[in-house]
């Protein structure tokens, strides 16, 4: 098992490699070099054709790349994050042991939670942890829980207060940080809390930015936060 494991590995990361970054050649899921379980996920979850944004995006950030993303609300956005965190740590053979993997950051507490619905969905053949810190319980009580997560799906405030008072919240081995919805992260008011966050993370980190809108604030907020990123954006039929 462990043989047929490594093969499969290698055989996605060739395909990666062999990928058109300036191509949109995918169209069906099934088509993308995907991990077994996150293919299988989506399957389960009736999810076959790409929208235009996941054509461009997901293979761009499978191959590690940031990328910053603009796409109209019901475009997809949230599985042309998704597939990426759950594959790029699948590829890096993630465990428990190895902590907290990615972080995603979202707006509002309804948005939080239809993320991590989604999450829940297609990552359900994978081994991974995954955790909402929404607040709305005790600091203690998500504490104890957020040691253990390799996937957290969390609102800016309750993110930076864990940061702050969490001893044992290791964030040292971070591998991917997303902000969705960015626009109305700025819109709220959190520019400071998410520069706070950013500071506590690792550098050598892929972070996935997407937004409904592209505005001077989102391109403030992408510059402090993304390495040469690839811009992506999906525009209306006139
Ligand atoms: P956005 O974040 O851009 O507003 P969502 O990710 O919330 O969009 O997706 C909007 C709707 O489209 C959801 O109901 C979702 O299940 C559906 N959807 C997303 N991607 C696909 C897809 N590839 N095929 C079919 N439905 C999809
Ligand atoms: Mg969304």
């Amino acid at each position: 098992k462990k043989k047929k494991e490594a093969e499969d590995l290698e055989s996605l990361n060739q395909r990666l490699q062999e990928i058109d970054p300036n191509g949109d050649e995918f169209t069906a899921f099934s088509e993308l070099p995907l991990s077994q379980p996150t293919a299988s996920g989506l399957e389960a979850s009736h999810f076959k054709t790409l929208t235009d944004i996941q054509k461009k995006a997901i293979p761009l950030a499978l191959k590690g790349s940031d990328i910053l993303g603009a796409a109209k609300t019901g475009s997809g956005k949230t599985l042309a994050f998704l597939v990426p965190v759950l594959d790029n740590l699948y590829r890096r053979k993630w465990t428990d042991l190895d902590g907290l993997g990615a972080l995603i950051l979202s707006p509002t507490r309804e948005l939080a939670i239809q993320i991590f619905e989604v999450l829940r969905k297609i990552g359900r053949y994978h081994t991974f942890s995954a955790g909402l810190v929404i607040g709305g319980k005790s600091l203690q009580e998500e504490q104890e829980r957020l040691g253990r997560m390799n996937i957290l799906v969390c609102t800016p405030g309750r993110m930076l207060q864990h940061m702050d008072q969490t001893a044992a919240f290791d964030i040292d081995n971070l591998q991917m940080l997303v902000l969705d919805e960015a626009d109305r992260i700025m819109d709220m008011g959190f520019q400071g809390t998410v520069d706070a966050i950013v500071e506590h993370l690792p550098k050598l980190r892929q972070t996935l930015l997407f937004s409904a809108t592209q505005t001077k604030k989102v391109s403030d907020l992408a510059r402090l936060s993304l390495r040469d990123p690839e811009y992506v954006s999906v525009h209306e039929a006139a």
